[in-house]
């Protein structure tokens, strides 16, 4: 996978999350501020237009340029916990030209980490990191277990929806959700599902370029 793919892939994710701004919001509004849908389509946007004129010519350094685009343009919680996300996983793959299925995995292995580094969740908590977590490690199973990039990414992107549909029985442990207590519950993350949009745009990328 090149730093084509790699932009490909956020382009595809900003398409998703463009389409599903409202709804994300939504949900956001249920649980929190009612941002969210619109803190990440803008910070998306910002990547698109970002990624059309810088050089990045590396996964790396494509996901480093989308980390701090985020950083710099997204409040709330979210941009800087998706900024890190990105930042991290993009140091992680370094300068190399291509990043096999093995690098990706541990480069969102990196992501998750520098999420859970910055924001302090655990799994269960109701946050991001209960779509990531699973994400990751469905990812790492499937290529341990030998399938090809679409298949793996594809169960990673299960995982992720799955452990976004789990999100609605938890109570909110951290960020703004949290403040609701006991009344966070019954309402799917906003966080995690738009981590499981994030994972669906990376499957569908992967399955449209599978040989
Ligand atoms: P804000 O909460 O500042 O309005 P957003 O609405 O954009 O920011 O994002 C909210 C999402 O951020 C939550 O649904 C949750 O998934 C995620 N989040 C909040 N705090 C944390 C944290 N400490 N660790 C991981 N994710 C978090
Ligand atoms: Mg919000």
């Amino acid at each position: 996978m090149d730093a084509a793919f790699f932009r490909a892939w956020l382009a595809e994710a900003g398409t998703v999350i463009e389409a599903q701004r409202d709804h994300l919001t939504q949900l956001d509004a249920a649980i929190g501020d009612a941002d969210h849908g619109i803190n990440l389509a803008r910070g998306f946007a910002a990547i698109a237009a970002e990624l059309q004129q810088a050089v990045t010519p590396t996964p790396g350094s494509v996901l480093v340029k989308a980390g701090a685009t985020l950083i710099s343009k997204v409040g709330g919680a979210s941009g800087p916990l998706y900024g890190m996300a990105l930042r991290s996983a993009g140091k992680s793959l370094g300068d190399s030209a291509d990043a096999d299925l093995p690098a990706l995995a541990a480069c969102l292995e990196a992501a998750l980490a520098g999420v859970q580094k910055l924001g302090a969740a655990r799994e269960g908590e109701k946050t991001m990191v209960d779509a990531l977590a699973p994400a990751v490690g469905a990812l790492q199973k499937a290529i341990a277990e030998g399938a090809p990039a679409a298949a793996a990414l594809t169960s990673a992107a299960a995982a992720a929806a799955d452990g976004a549909q789990a999100t609605i029985s938890m109570q909110a442990l951290k960020g703004r959700a949290s403040y609701l207590g006991p009344r966070s519950v019954g309402h799917e993350d906003p966080g995690a599902a738009s981590t499981a949009l994030i994972f669906g745009a990376l499957r569908d990328v992967a399955v449209r370029q599978a040989p």
